[in-house]
């Protein structure tokens, strides 16, 4: 049997998978067993923000896995107190950590900290919000492509209109516990906040006894320009969830914990994999190569690049071209999946976000020839008609 077929007769059935096997990955490009070359603008999924098989982070990995992979966080560590360290640093006022093994599992630990700090049970989520698909964060989620089957969710939750600051002003009371927003909707559209909603969500939450959660699993790490996206907005959050590309590819997770967040004690959270010193190596040398290749830096001047680019495109099929930093979107005026069809035929594999949106999130370390390949390709294939198609 061949590896797709395998792949279709015992996967779980869960995704819908691409006719493409892919064995290798080196910067921001991917490898099929036949050893044709991709460009990569997915990063799996806003993952591989430093860069496929990173030279750094192998080696980092390997010492670590020949010293110490698993103790759990009982016991103190090296590695773990060296990230704990680190990744506190990168924020002013969020001087605590809880660490974890995915998104999802972060933005659960924020709504458990949110609810036991405040003693309220209410959380008030954006619509087109993403934010994971275990219970909480589900309920969090907005799509109901995400949800439908899936009740009873938890209760508690609300979604209040994105970016409308009114509608924050009267969701939010002396019952809710958190506001959680992401600060550029990642799966919901590529849709940046504007400064004044994330300032007024500052605003409302401190009047209300509310704390702020900000969802920065895909925007963070340099995505948008910056370490984290929220620090465009001149904004501290109470609580900042994290992922992805936290240990340059390695599965981990992180709140970071403000001030105003009390109560949390022994036995309030716990997770037999947070902090393995295996991830914490992963993620510490992953931190230290994005101050070293300043990605944040890279990030903004290849997406102010890319994003002049895209907008210069003639084609009555783009309805707009939106993001910040290397996270873009390009709205069209048709269903997407034919065009993604057709970039991946010309060996560039993107994202969608929605029905109508194509996603690009490569990585970081894409340079500017691959940028300009990229245009070329974008220019020709959304330039054509896809009606046929699907
Ligand atoms: C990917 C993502 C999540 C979920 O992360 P997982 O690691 O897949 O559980 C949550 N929130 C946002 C904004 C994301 O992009």
């Amino acid at each position: 049997m061949d590896i797709i077929e395998i792949e279709n007769k015992h996967g779980a059935g869960t995704y819908a998978k691409q006719p493409l096997v892919i064995v290798r990955g080196q910067g921001a490009s991917l490898f099929d067993i036949d050893g044709v070359e991709y460009l990569d603008c997915s990063s799996g999924h806003g993952v591989a923000n430093l860069g496929h098989a990173h030279p750094k982070i192998a080696e980092a990995i390997y010492k670590q896995a020949s010293t110490l992979i698993t103790l759990f966080e009982t016991f103190p560590n090296d590695k773990r107190a060296e990230l704990m360290k680190k990744i506190t640093s990168l924020v002013d006022g969020l001087d605590k950590v809880f660490l974890c093994n995915s998104g999802t599992e972060s933005v659960e630990a924020a709504f458990k900290f949110a609810r036991i700090s405040t003693g309220r049970k209410n959380i008030v989520a954006a619509m087109r919000a993403f934010h994971g698909r275990t219970y909480g964060a589900l309920s969090a989620t907005f799509n109901k492509k995400y949800r439908e089957g899936f009740e009873p969710l938890v209760p508690g939750f609300s979604h209040v209109a994105f970016n409308n600051i009114e509608a924050l002003e009267k969701a939010v009371n002396d019952e809710t516990a958190a506001v959680i927003l992401e600060v550029v909707q990642g799966e919901g559209g590529v849709y940046p906040a504007s400064t004044e909603y994330v300032q007024a969500a500052r605003r409302i939450c401190d009047e209300r006894g509310a704390l702020l959660i900000v969802d920065e699993i895909q925007t963070g790490f340099g995505r948008t320009g910056k370490m984290f996206a929220i620090q465009h907005f001149g904004v501290t959050p109470d609580l900042l969830t994290c992922a992805k590309s936290l240990a340059g590819g390695v599965p981990m997770g992180a709140v970071l914990i403000g001030a105003k967040v009390k109560n949390l004690t022994p036995g309030v959270h716990g997770s037999t994999f947070g902090g393995n010193p295996l991830s914490c190596a992963a993620a510490v040398a992953a931190l230290t190569v994005m101050e070293e290749e300043d990605l944040s830096g890279q990030a903004e001047a290849k997406g102010a690049y890319l994003m002049e680019k895209l907008r210069a495109i003639q084609s009555s099929n783009i309805r707009e071209v939106r993001g910040m930093g290397l996270m873009i979107g390009i709205e069209m005026k048709q269903k997407v999946a034919p065009y993604l069809k057709a970039l991946q035929e010309k060996k560039i594999i993107a994202l969608n976000a929605g029905m109508t949106v194509i996603r690009l999130l490569p990585p970081l370390v894409i340079s500017y020839e691959q940028i300009d390949h990229l245009v070329d390709v974008l220019a020709e294939v959304l330039a054509s008609e896809m009606q046929n198609a699907e």
